[in-house]
């Protein structure tokens, strides 16, 4: 079946066609890892998850590579201010490099609480620093680098593409940059490499943590260079598909391409593709307003990690999407009503192939995720669907999804000792009609985690969560 992507280089939805007939090179900018990842960063990866099963579910293999970044993301729009991995760093006392490491495993805790696949592949910039360097060589050497006092530039002038992927041209870029220029001949211009300030110099308050020697001086590498080295070096060029949120278009993927084809005249990749931000109560997420929420204060709320999954299925990647505690609430009690009928479903047999075409018909159609869950509920309240094959087409859905429903089907719910006698005394309660004992019975089964449902054929326990 044909696969249909939103391309941003181009601004349309295109069919779908690989390098190599069978396989798919993907590359996700990664968590720049001085902060633990937000839910917002999330939707970027999650978003990026659900592509790579996309594509495995129409049998391609995937190799799926997504960066740490660990040196080089600086704190202003443009190539001034401290890096952020060195801020945190002398903010907290510890060490840019412990930072950058206490972030990182975090990053992979959390990924894995939103049963996101682990990646083919997770480069880190600092441990990619030659390769860096050695593309930096190759645009200096064709002509599209300048080194002034500060660091190695891209001369954006030198690139008639210049500005493809946002569509805009040099002269509305540098017109609407809130870039300062300094010594840069045009805001548009950006450092491949940039110097470490002596100690005396005052634009960053400490010497660096993380420097190293170049031809053009100690120094690290600019944001967008380890992008440009390490999927070149991993998927080549060029690949298949690179994914990012819309931030990332306009100048950090502007300047990716803009290396990659300085310095081998060749495009980074064909497909590109941003999803759009989260916000939270429809506004921005800001570490001053306080509204940078992690999967701890998922978890701090009793939202577990895949009700959030299952928050943002509900909504189009390209789409802003407004979280509310309220709105992931109501994902939590679905996933937990999803979760105990699956719980109750016998063991599966084979895929309903109707059910199954129509559900890869709206994910391949630029990832339809909110057709494709209809599909899945339509699946899930069928009532004259056979129960194993219901059993079998919900997983094979899930495959996509990723709501980890294999973890549960067909497995009761383990009900503690304690729980059992409380169902016993509720059941005798009932059966003297004590509703107010029963009442009573219930709330303190849902105290420990559980609740009751009574059916025609007795009280049946769900699990809450
Ligand atoms: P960064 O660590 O800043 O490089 O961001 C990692 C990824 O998260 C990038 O793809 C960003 O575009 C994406 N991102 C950041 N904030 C949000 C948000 N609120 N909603 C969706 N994606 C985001
Ligand atoms: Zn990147």
């Amino acid at each position: 079946m044909s696969i249909f992507l939103y391309n941003t280089l181009g601004r349309k939805k295109e069919v779908f066609a690989p390098l190599v007939p069978g396989k798919v090179g993907m590359y996700t900018c990664g968590l720049t890892v001085y902060y633990r990842g937000s839910i917002g960063n999330f939707r970027a990866f999650i978003v990026a998850d659900v592509l790579r099963r996309m594509f495995e579910a129409n049998q391609y293999s995937v190799t799926h590579v997504v960066n740490i970044t660990d040196v080089g993301h600086l704190v202003g729009d443009g190539d001034i201010g401290e890096d952020k991995i060195e801020m945190s760093a002398r903010k907290s006392g510890e060490s840019a490099w412990d930072i950058a490491a206490k972030y990182t495993a975090l990053y992979f805790e959390d990924a894995k609480k939103f049963n996101v696949l682990t990646p083919t592949i997770s480069p880190k910039a600092t441990d990619h620093i030659a390769e860096q360097i050695a593309m930096i060589e190759a645009i200096e050497k064709n002509g599209y680098a300048y080194t002034i006092a500060d660091g190695v530039y891209f001369d954006t002038s030198k690139l008639a593409s210049y500005g493809q992927l946002s569509g805009q041209s040099l002269d509305e870029k540098e017109g609407g940059s809130r870039v300062a220029v300094g010594d840069k001949k045009h805001a548009t211009d950006f450092a491949l490499w940039k110097f470490s300030p002596s100690p005396s110099a005052d634009s960053i308050a400490q010497r660096r943590q993380m420097e190293w020697e170049s031809l053009w001086g100690i120094g690290f590498p600019g944001w967008h260079i380890e992008c440009s080295a390490m999927s070149e070096k991993y998927l080549g060029v060029p690949f298949d598909v690179h994914t990012g949120g819309i931030d990332h278009i306009a100048v950090h993927h502007e300047n990716e391409i803009a290396q990659t084809l300085a310095a081998r005249n060749c495009l980074e990749a064909n497909v590109w593709m941003h999803n759009e931000f989260l916000q939270i109560d429809g506004g921005k997420m800001s570490k001053s307003l306080g509204n940078t929420y992690t999967v701890a204060d998922l978890e701090e709320h009793k939202i577990h990690p895949l009700s959030f999954r299952l928050f943002l299925l509900g909504a189009h990647y390209r789409t802003p999407q407004n979280f509310t505690w309220e709105a992931v609430g109501a994902s939590h009690i679905a996933l937990g009503s999803i979760r105990n009928a699956v719980r109750d479903l016998p063991k599966p047999s084979e895929v309903d192939t109707e059910s199954m075409k129509q559900f890869i018909d709206r994910i391949n159609d630029d990832l339809d995720t909110p057709g494709a869950l209809a599909l899945f509920y339509g699946v899930l309240n069928d009532v004259l669907m056979e129960r194993s094959t219901k059993a079998a087409t919900l997983l094979a859905m899930d495959e996509v999804l990723g709501l980890a429903l294999a973890d549960v089907l067909a497995r009761p719910v383990l009900v503690p000792g304690a729980v059992e006698t409380l169902l016993r005394n509720r059941e005798h309660a009932r059966a003297q009609k004590d509703w107010k004992a029963s009442d009573a019975l219930r709330a303190d089964i849902i105290a420990l985690g559980f609740d009751v449902n009574d059916t025609p054929s007795g009280q049946r326990i769900l699990e809450v969560w």
